[in-house]
This record gives C-alpha cells, sequence and structure tokens, in this order.
C-alpha cells in the first residue's frame, strides 16, 4: 500500500490527467518506502516497454538541483555491465532516481557490498534490486567453463555456486536453458551475498526498513520480471532465519522449509 503522501500525489496525477511519471514528490527525511519504490520501477518498466517512456527529470533543471541539494536515490540497483542493460532507460527514470552498481554478472563482492552499504546507510534507499537479464556473458562464460584471465576468474567466482546450482537443481538442461536457469541462481546468489556479506544489509531487510528484490531483464522485449524466491541458498548461513526477508521468503513449506 503506497504512502499517504504517494497516494495523494498519484491521486493528484490521476485528477489532473497528467502525462507524468510517478516519482516527483520529495520527501528524503525517511525515504521512499520500500513497496512505493518497487511501483515506481514498475511503472517505468511499463512506460518503456510499451514505448511511453517520458524521460522525466533529465532535464538541466534537475541537474542543477540534485547539484545543490545532493542525491536521494529512491532504489538501490545491482545489475550488469552488459551495454544493453541501461537501468534508468528501462526503468524509465531521470537523474538521481537510482543508486546503480554495474559490474560483470551483477555480483556483490566486497566492493559492491559496500556501496549497496553506502546506497542503504548514507542515501537512505530502501530498495535494493538484483538485476539480471537474458544471455547474460558473465554467466554463460562461467556455465560453459570457459577459459578467462585471472582477473575475469576472480570476478566471476560468486557466479559459481549459483550454476552448479542450476545444474544440480535441473537435471540434464544444458545450452541456453542452463543459462537461463543460472541467470536466474545467480540473482539468488547476489542477493544472498548481499545479505551475508554485510550485517548492516541483513538488518535493514530483516527489520523492514530495506526490501531487497530480484528481477530479471529480457534485453529483446525490454521487459522486467520480479522474482520471488523458492527455494533457500545453497550453502544457508547459521543467521539465515534471522536474516530472511518477509517480502521475498515465501511461507515455509516442506519443500522449502525457511528455518534450518
Ligand atoms: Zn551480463
Amino acid at each position: 500500500m503506497p504512502s499517504a503522501p504517494l497516494r495523494s500525489f498519484l491521486a493528484g496525477l490521476l485528477a489532473a490527467s497528467v502525462a507524468l511519471p510517478a516519482f516527483a514528490f520529495n520527501d528524503p527525511s525517511a525515504g521512499v518506502p520500500p513497496d512505493d519504490a518497487l511501483l515506481l520501477l514498475r511503472d517505468g518498466n511499463r512506460r518503456f516497454v510499451a514505448g511511453e517512456s517520458v524521460h522525466f527529470q533529465q532535464d538541466a533543471r534537475r541537474r542543477r538541483e540534485t547539484a545543490a541539494n545532493g542525491q536521494k536515490p529512491f532504489a538501490i540497483v545491482l545489475t550488469c555491465s552488459d551495454s544493453r542493460v541501461p537501468p534508468e532507460l528501462l526503468f524509465d527514470q531521470g537523474i538521481g532516481c537510482l543508486f546503480v552498481i554495474r559490474v560483470a554478472g551483477n555480483v556483490a563482492q566486497t566492493d559492491e557490498v559496500a556501496t549497496v552499504e553506502y546506497g542503504v546507510g548514507h542515501l537512505g534507499a530502501r530498495l535494493i534490486v538484483v538485476l539480471g537479464h537474458t544471455k547474460c556473458g558473465a554467466v554463460t562464460a562461467v556455465v560453459d567453463e570457459a577459459h578467462v584471465g585471472p582477473n575475469l576468474a576472480q570476478l566471476v567466482k560468486p557466479i559459481v555456486p549459483a550454476a552448479d546450482r542450476a545444474r544440480s537443481d535441473n537435471p540434464g538442461l544444458s545450452g541456453a536453458p542452463l543459462v537461463a536457469a543460472a541467470i536466474r541462481a545467480n540473482v539468488e546468489q547476489a542477493m544472498e551475498d548481499l545479505r551475508r556479506l554485510s550485517p548492516e544489509i541483513a538488518a535493514a531487510v530483516s527489520f523492514g526498513r530495506t526490501r531487497l528484490v530480484g528481477a530479471l531483464y529480457d534485453i529483446e522485449t525490454g521487459e522486467v520480471t520480479w522474482l520471488e524466491r523458492t527455494t533457500p541458498p545453497p550453502a544457508a548461513d547459521p543467521h539465515e532465519a534471522a536474516t530472511a526477508d518477509p517480502h521475498t521468503a515465501p511461507a515455509p513449506s516442506p519443500a522449502a522449509p525457511a528455518h534450518h
């Protein structure tokens, strides 16, 4: 349920029948509530897919305003460096709206985790999105066990358990379908790594101040699909039960126990 200010803002937009995008109110003190932030991203992607992007807040006025008043992004996006996955475009957002971390394979290691911590702790963003994408070269390289140099090998190391899990969860799968399964598993892996490597992020998620969601971007259709976690992470941390995300973790079931 959107907050009262957002509801009244959206109601005002509807009443005025103005073709403005969702994010225009400015109440940075509390940060945009996670569900509202998610709504803004969903709406923006819907516009993008429909070819109705409004390119809001990308002008000189917005540039000056954010330079003078500082940045207050409403969402953090950890995604791949792939040039076909531009977050501000695919979510139809402007300057100062998204705090973006891009790295091959959208992995979450020390630098990425620290950057997310900065977005949560210092900038007050309350939604963290891990965004994987179709035909990801980094994930494909890991699934194919391609030979890469030492730096790249280090970079894609966190993808290895995701690829292994995709294989074990989908016996007999190979080629593009296996890569697709690994891409999804890799989003879940990065989400788990964010919480495992950062007590700060884990606590913010656990207390409901911050929401952590996974998503997949289709580089052909432009559509973002939001993921719900269906299985526990492969190497469950003993503290996992305390850091489970009530928003993305389904109710415990015999097949997918949330506490173990
Ligand atoms: Zn990629």
